[in-house]
């Protein structure tokens, strides 16, 4: 059996409660339309008695399982038998400790960490839940497998498809809104891209359709094995930190898949013993795509035992269409407005007693250039996770003394354009990328110096600025 008999797929909503098995495709429950969770029976499934017991997979690292920062925690997502796993080295990421970026946020020295998925091959987190999705796909023998993406998620599937030569990968993007340096990933890696004319939100709609319609595998996070790969962010974080519980976890919420695995992965981790609480939880908005901390922080949408009051959600989504609404950020990874992971966000804040907060752009490239600048550096969207923590604490949500890990979801060269327009002093471009956003200023930016080609002014150039 490929797929182990002690794994299953549960349907999020307690009222209908269906379940299937791991071998069945499904993106939404059968009975519901909910959606859906991986679920254990765990005393079959042989979980560590303690965390520590995991560290056994590092002194076999030439394992590629056990070289990959997934699949060393396997016992923790056991719902494949090892031979039929995908891996391309996934998760070699770093938690750092940020003294500078600490000072920046509000926290005393030593309590701000950074964990960079940026790092991953793809660079960005998703290949952490693309190599678990796409083991699934591979183990019940999917031909082709699809996503819709604002960049990072299909810049993953393209290289799993391109690395492992086991599917063909077709990525539907919205038009204008991907960052070159995702887009060129897709290409370079010979992914069928289909260019929507629309947003996100409307070629998420379109992918959902056409895999229906053409059987092709769908690996966007609607995909329940997506987000046992992504739990795995955390499981590193603790083991950095020796397994001790931070108090919080920060993350940027797009479609708010990462959130929702977080939760299950202190769910699950409270639920076996492994750990005696949890961390706090916050998601952090861009506020030109702001669904979350609409319904959250001004309607008081909650979770509420999976009675979710889904007129206020519907009532929401009725608004942004009478208002012709479009999410709109310079952070484009999580520039969404119908956040497909809404209700699985909503238990992971019950569960790790969450906040959400929004951003502005502003607030996004200030505090990104300053992870720049004290750091390994990410792209727009990550910087939300550091604005938002620095926010809360401000708010004095976050105390001083709280030890704090703010994801950093994706790398540095994601987008170069937003990068350079920031530290430019080219004023058109700073308006064109930045300044429509309502952008006004660079505090941190980092300007190059103009010079004659003459020695001696660039050796007075230095002496002045150097
Ligand atoms: C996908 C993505 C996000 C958003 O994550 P969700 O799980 O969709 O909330 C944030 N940052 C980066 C860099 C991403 O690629
Ligand atoms: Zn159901």
């Amino acid at each position: 059996m490929p797929l182990n008999e002690f794994a299953f797929q549960r349907c999020l909503s307690a009222d209908c409660g269906a379940t299937y098995g791991a071998d069945e495709v499904l993106i939404a429950c059968k009975q519901c339309g909910e959606l859906l969770d991986v679920d254990y029976e765990w005393d079959r499934a042989q979980p560590p008695s303690r965390l520590q017991d995991l560290e056994k997979y590092w002194a076999e690292r030439h394992h590629p399982l056990n070289f990959s920062g997934v699949w060393r925690f396997r016992d923790l997502l056991p719902y494949v038998s090892d031979d039929e796993i995908v891996t391309v080295g996934e998760g070699q990421t770093l938690l750092q400790q940020a003294n500078a970026v600490a000072s920046y946020v509000g926290l005393d020295p030593g309590n701000l960490y950074l964990q960079y998925e940026g790092m991953n091959p793809s660079g960005s987190f998703k290949d952490n839940g693309m190599s678990a999705a796409f083991t699934h796909a591979h183990t019940i023998g999917a031909q082709r497998a699809a996503c819709a993406s604002t960049g990072n998620t299909s810049a993953s599937l393209a290289m799993y498809c391109s690395v492992t030569r086991a599917m063909r990968g077709i990525i539907f993007i919205g038009s204008g809104k991907i960052s070159y340096g995702k887009l060129s990933q897709a290409l370079d890696y010979g992914a069928l891209t289909v260019q929507i004319a629309g947003d996100f939100d409307d070629a998420m709609v379109r992918v959902r359709e056409v895999c229906k319609e053409l059987g092709i595998y769908l690996v966007n996070s609607v995909n329940p094995f997506r987000l046992e790969g992504q739990k795995t962010i955390m499981f590193r974080v603790l083991e950095a930190l020796r397994w001790e519980i931070p108090d919080w976890i920060v993350v940027p919420g797009g479609n708010l898949g990462n959130s929702s695995s977080f939760g299950k992965a202190f769910m699950e981790l409270k639920q076996l013993g492994l750990i005696d609480r949890v961390p706090r939880l916050a998601v952090i908005n861009a506020a030109g795509a702001d669904t979350l901390s609409q319904l959250v922080e001004r309607r008081d949408l909650r979770w509420n035992d999976s009675q979710t009051d889904e007129e206020k959600i519907a009532a929401y989504y009725q608004e942004l269409d009478d208002l012709h609404k479009k999410a709109d950020t310079i952070a484009s990874a999580i520039e969404i407005n119908r956040p497909v992971n809404l209700k699985k966000c909503l238990r992971a804040l019950a569960v790790c007693d969450g906040v959400v907060r929004q951003v502005s752009d502003q607030e996004i490239l200030d505090a990104k250039a300053q992870v720049g600048a004290g750091g390994i550096g990410c792209e727009p969207a990550s910087g939300a996770s550091v604005a938002g923590a620095k926010l809360l604490r401000q708010q004095g949500v976050i105390g001083a003394s709280d030890r704090v890990v703010c994801i950093l979801t994706g790398h540095v060269l994601k987008d170069p354009t937003a990068t350079v327009a920031y530290h430019s002093t080219d004023q058109k471009l700073f308006n064109d990328v930045l300044g429509s956003r309502g952008v006004k200023t660079a505090s941190f930016a980092n300007r190059a110096i103009a010079v004659d080609n003459d020695l001696g002014e660039i050796i007075q150039a230095i002496q002045l600025y150097g």
